[in-house]
């Protein structure tokens, strides 16, 4: 049988929840904050949270429209573009960041493209030599490493990069 949108969507949850509790593992030795880029419904958010406990996570988004148990508190919220908020952020907490998960797809490809081409500049003041970025679009950045993906999940589904 051909594969449904249903197996389609379940799939793609599948690999990102993979992909974050992979990410987390990876930085487990690695203090440091963890960065949510797009609260969307705070699903990623809420997973993050759970396997992550010990950690400040700071989330940025342009309208908050999650969950209400999935909203995070005021102090570490970053309300607004993130063309604007980044470098906020960066003003604020410098260089500090471990892990940053990027789930900003809006589903057309020229608004998504621009907007990593910007993450590429906007991202690497916030993340700590060695911090990792994992995102759902290719962030095309001048000074990072490819990790590879966790099994199962195809290429070009995440972006795994260890920021130098
Ligand atoms: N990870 C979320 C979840 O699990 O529920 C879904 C995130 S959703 C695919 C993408 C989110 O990114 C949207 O809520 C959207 O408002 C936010 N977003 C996209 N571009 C943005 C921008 N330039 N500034 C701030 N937020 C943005």
């Amino acid at each position: 049988m051909a594969r449904s949108r249903l197996d389609s969507v379940i799939r793609r949850l599948m690999a990102q929840r993979d992909c974050l509790n992979s990410a987390a593992g990876r930085v487990d030795d690695m203090p440091g904050l963890i960065l949510e880029l797009g609260l969307g419904n705070g699903r990623t958010f809420d997973h993050l949270r759970g396997l992550l406990p010990d950690r400040d996570i700071y989330v940025f988004e342009r309208k908050v429209a999650a969950h209400p148990d999935c909203i995070p508190a005021d102090n570490r919220l970053f309300l607004g573009d993130l063309t604007e908020t980044l470098p906020d952020a960066a003003a604020r907490l410098g260089r500090s960041a471990a892990l940053v998960h990027a789930d900003i797809g809006s589903g057309h490809a020229d608004i998504d493209r621009e907007l990593a081409s910007m993450l590429a500049a906007l991202l690497p003041p916030l993340v700590l030599p060695g911090g990792l970025v994992i995102s759902d679009q290719d962030i095309p950045f001048e000074n990072a490493t490819p990790l590879p993906l966790p099994d199962g999940v195809d290429e070009g589904r995440y972006y795994f990069r260890r920021l130098g």
